[in-house]
């Protein structure tokens, strides 16, 4: 039996060659990988459909793959990409705050937040959405956001 696959997640793409119409940010993304000067948080912003979710799991991929490629992009072959592209790695976990918008999915986002990788360098934590967090569960994240351990 096929697998059934919403076409959102189908179409998604998983490079940053494949995004579409975002020259300046994946070129950015792309820079701070290849010279290891990462920030602790990213913010990205627009309107709906330009790509900010993928942008964002592309980058988690990217930062985390073992044999990246000289132009910047995930291997797509190693074992946290193939962890992450069969969406079962444990490095990468994403927060829908349209639906988990209350103080205490933030509280479990942090303590989750103090456990190192178990594989690769980076933990990366996705919060999808976040505009829709209550004041209270973005007032509990504000310590985290700015000091995140290691
Ligand atoms: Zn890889």
């Amino acid at each position: 039996m096929e697998q059934y696959i919403v076409s959102a997640r189908k179409y998604r793409p998983s490079t940053f060659a494949s995004v579409v119409g975002q020259p300046a940010l994946t070129s950015t993304l792309k820079n701070a990988i290849a010279t290891d000067r990462l920030a602790h948080a990213y913010l990205f912003c627009g309107s709906r459909g330009v790509g900010k979710t993928s942008c964002a799991r592309i980058f988690a991929k990217t930062i985390n793959c073992e044999n990246p490629g000289p132009d910047g992009e995930a291997c797509n072959c190693c074992n946290s990409c193939n962890d992450f592209n069969e969406g079962r790695s444990l490095n990468i976990v994403e927060l829908d705050a349209a639906s988990h918008n209350g103080v205490d999915d933030i509280r479990a986002m942090i303590e989750q937040v103090q456990l190192p990788p178990t594989r690769g360098r980076y933990r990366v934590f996705i919060i999808d959405e976040v505009h829709m967090l209550s004041n209270q569960a973005f007032n509990a994240f504000l310590k985290t956001l700015e000091e995140p351990p290691s």
